[in-house]
């Protein structure tokens, strides 16, 4: 019997899985990394594939969630005020990139920005 594992998170960028997995390594969770080492050997094809996955097995989720919940950065808007959801009016949104289609996978510079609430999961455009 192996463990079941639980997803946190897909990240774009190593830097950002590193200051994740260090904060729960602390709090003396196991953490796994997936296509990690695609990433450092091609930003492109790692972007296509949805970046470095993050998984901490599944009787860790609770903390695991409640950790990365704390230290994640919520979207603010250009003056550095927090997004505001127009359905919830929560405070707690993320930037959201739907990549659907492949141009958009190999140049996503090109999309616009939108937020997801985390509470209601909402997206919205800016
Ligand atoms: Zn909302």
């Amino acid at each position: 019997m192996g463990h079941q594992f639980y997803t946190l998170g897909a990240f774009e960028y190593v830097a950002d899985v590193q200051i994740i997995k260090g904060r729960l390594e602390a709090e003396g969770i196991k953490v796994f990394l997936r296509d990690e080492n695609t990433l450092n050997s091609d930003p492109l094809i790692s972007n296509a594939i949805g970046g470095v996955k993050l998984m901490v097995y599944a009787s860790d989720r609770e903390e695991a969630l409640e950790i990365y919940n704390e230290i994640r950065s919520y979207a603010t808007d250009r003056y550095g005020d927090l997004i505001v959801c127009p359905n919830c009016k929560a405070r707690r949104s993320e930037t959201y990139y739907n990549r659907k289609n492949l141009f958009y996978k190999l140049f996503p510079f090109f999309e616009k920005k939108k937020y997801k609430c985390l509470n209601c999961n909402i997206i919205t455009k800016p």
